[in-house]
């Protein structure tokens, strides 16, 4: 391996809101609108909708890689109190830049390492709310967009026995329909769910990583994913996986993967995979979690398990 795992960080949640403040230390470099890094890097910076007047919250997406074709989208700590995720999102964007300094993107990588910027300036009396939007009152993880309806209603002409080509399609439809829905007009929080789909309902595996309380690492996903993600579990050494159908309240990875599944259950006539991969990984205990070695694992499994020449070895 031409990386090192070599930094493990343990923390509290009461320091939290410490940490993010370092990591926003960190990132005051090099953070202007679509501003090019390296030779692929690119960071996309999208403003929300205004909370109030004279107030605006901002949404980096870090991209490497051909900007179009297949992509591997990990996005951290949507449930703004679960931090962990913020620090291994910031180790892997390290190991992704030095993969690509040595030319080693073939496809492209997405990382939202602050994946929800309204849950994380949401301090209340000095105490932390980043699990539900403070102005909707909504779970951060629920009510996302479910597509299902727009997209089964116009696509039908567009499927032929073509599997590729009927995933392209399905693809162009989902960014043509997200296109329409998202209007600045939109709640904010509304706002930034749309953003954040628009990359991860057409990856080829979308990552959303929480982090519980206290607990062993554990994955949710699709019933109709596994076994295919034990790749996943194995690499992660998780230890619990989570496999249903769709469960309702609409949760950020089943309407990724289960938007597929019922535009396949809608036309089995046609080959439709579940060309998103969808998982929700928590990555085990607040205080547990070692960012670097996470982030090699993340490397690992979307190197040699998801899609093999997405990170070419150098
Ligand atoms: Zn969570």
């Amino acid at each position: 391996m031409f990386f090192h795992a070599t930094l493990s960080v343990k923390f509290k949640m009461s320091s939290g809101l410490k940490t993010f403040c370092l990591l926003i230390g960190l990132y005051k470099i090099r953070m202007s609108s679509n501003e090019r890094i390296s030779s692929s890097r690119c960071v996309e910076k999208i403003v929300l909708p205004s909370c109030a007047p004279g107030n605006q919250r901002y949404l980096f997406v870090h991209k490497w890689g051909p900007q179009n074709g297949d992509s591997a989208y990990i996005q951290a700590s949507l449930h703004a109190d679960e931090v962990p995720g913020l620090l291994v999102a910031n180790h892997l964007i390290k190991m992704i830049q030095e993969i690509d300094s040595l030319g080693g993107i073939t496809k492209q990588i997405i990382v939202v390492p602050f994946a929800n910027p309204i849950g994380l300036s949401q301090s209340v009396f000095e105490r932390h709310i980043g699990r539900y939007c403070l102005a909707s009152s909504i779970n951060f993880n629920r009510n996302w967009i479910d597509l299902t309806n727009r997209i089964t209603s116009k696509v039908e002409a567009l499927l032929s026995m073509d599997e590729s080509s009927n995933v392209y399609e399905i693809r162009k439809l989902i960014l043509s329909e997200l296109g329409l829905l998202h209007s600045a007009t939109m709640k904010e929080d509304d706002y930034l769910k749309c953003a954040l789909l628009k990359y991860a309902a057409i990856a080829d595996v979308a990552l959303d990583l929480h982090c519980d309380s206290d607990a062993i690492l554990h994955l949710y996903t699709l019933d109709k994913l596994w076994p295919k993600l034990s790749d996943l579990a194995i690499e992660l050494q998780s230890r619990c996986q989570l496999i249903s159908p769709v469960t309702g309240g609409n949760p950020f990875d089943e309407v990724c993967s289960g938007l597929w599944s019922n535009i396949a259950e809608k036309f089995p006539m046609y080959p439709i995979p579940i060309a998103c991969q969808s998982v929700t990984v928590e990555l085990r205990g607040e205080s547990d979690v070692s960012a670097a070695l996470h982030a090699h694992k993340f490397i690992t499994y979307i190197s040699y398990s998801v899609n093999p020449v997405v990170v070419r070895d150098c």
